[in-house]
């Protein structure tokens, strides 16, 4: 966090440095991010993504949406509009906070942008099959991923019984976890380790920690079998 000297801003373990909360899904054809964050144009630098499908937008939120003016270096080796898939309240606040690129008049350089309305229905990208699961963020409605056995859910603080038999299969659950003490539309540490274990799955990985939270080592070591701090950077594989 900027201007701060808590023992996590000031620590020199890599995992202790948090950009914003996002996700690159690859198969052996097709590549999709989640949210494209204020940090999104670094992210995509630092694991040197040459290739990019869709994004997938999870809320409008502006620290999962800021990035996305930067989608146009892949516009330019492409040669093609990105495709977006956002529900309608998201879509309608990337019409209006990147209105310059939805103008009759485009001035040149300016991101090349495709919209995809979706709700919670089941959708395809290329050959990855996307099934939305509907979450809540305080009020707001906010859209989880499951993609085959892994599941990806952010900023939410309730999910209804009926979403979450969705995530019910998956072997691995990415979960927000801001911090110990409570937050009005984010879960807890302890909410987020009590919903994993009730969703069953193997392994589950928190993200959009703050720096509230603690070090990454030392909360790390308090946490139940199977259930893991995320770190920026971190790769899953699933055969
Ligand atoms: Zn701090
Ligand atoms: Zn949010
Ligand atoms: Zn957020």
């Amino acid at each position: 966090m900027i201007g701060c000297d808590c023992e996590v801003c000031t620590s020199a373990d890599t995992k202790d440095k948090r950009l914003r909360s996002s996700i690159l899904v690859e198969s052996a054809t097709t590549s999709i991010v989640i949210d494209t964050t204020p940090d999104f144009r670094y992210q995509m630098l630092r694991a040197n993504v040459k290739k990019l499908d869709a994004v997938l937008f999870t809320h409008p939120h502006k620290d999962h949406i800021a990035g996305l003016d930067d989608v146009r270096a892949f516009n330019y080796f492409q040669q093609k509009p990105m495709e977006l898939y956002a529900n309608s309240l998201t879509e309608e606040a990337i019409k209006r906070e990147f209105a310059y690129a939805f103008s009759d008049k485009k001035y040149p350089g300016i991101p090349n942008l495709n919209l995809n309305t979706i709700d919670e229905k089941p959708f395809v990208v290329g050959d990855i099959p996307v099934t939305p699961i509907l979450v809540w963020h305080l009020k707001m409605p906010v859209l989880g991923f499951r993609f085959g056995r892994f599941t990806y859910i952010t900023d939410a603080n309730r999910i209804d019984e009926e979403e979450k038999e969705k995530i019910k299969g998956s072997d691995t659950l990415v979960l927000n976890a801001l911090r110990k003490e409570a937050h009005i539309s984010h879960f807890t540490l302890d909410e987020a380790i009590a919903l994993t274990k009730e969703s069953g799955v193997a392994d589950g990985y928190f993200t959009h920690i703050s720096h509230q939270l603690g070090r990454h080592q030392i909360i790390s070591a308090e946490l139940p079998a199977g259930i893991h701090l995320a770190y920026d950077s971190l790769a899953l594989i699933f055969e």
